[in-house]
């Protein structure tokens, strides 16, 4: 089944399927990156710049910044939530995101930290 995504209003808003997904304006924590230096980078969100589905997950390009260390830039797949039978299920913005080989806890089914970055 096929999903559309894609960005509104200046990148302010990721679409899927024609609703309003995920908006800007939000803390993300992100592990495993290279963002900057920051073990755990609280990233604000101030713009998607493209958007994508990889397999069952959609990524988006973003472009943020790091309110602990004030780094600006921009990560290119950024994973914001998922595809199951074809409904979006947005990620909780709270949660902590691993940006490479994200472990599953199985527990919770939320992600966790595996080993350093
Ligand atoms: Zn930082």
């Amino acid at each position: 089944m096929a999903v559309s995504v894609r960005t509104l209003d200046d990148g302010a808003w990721i679409s899927v399927n024609d609703s309003r997904a995920v908006g800007v304006s939000q803390i993300w924590p992100i592990a495993r990156h290279d963002f900057c230096e920051c073990e755990i980078a609280h990233l604000l969100l101030e713009a998607f710049y493209d958007v994508g589905v990889d397999e069952h997950r959609i990524v988006a390009g973003v472009v943020g910044q790091c309110i602990d260390c004030g780094t600006e830039g921009s990560i290119d797949t950024l994973p914001v939530g998922r595809i199951i039978d074809g409904d979006f299920y947005a990620y909780d913005p709270g949660q902590v995101q691993s940006l490479l080989e994200p472990v599953e806890d199985p527990d919770t089914g939320t992600h966790r930290l595996s080993g350093r970055f």
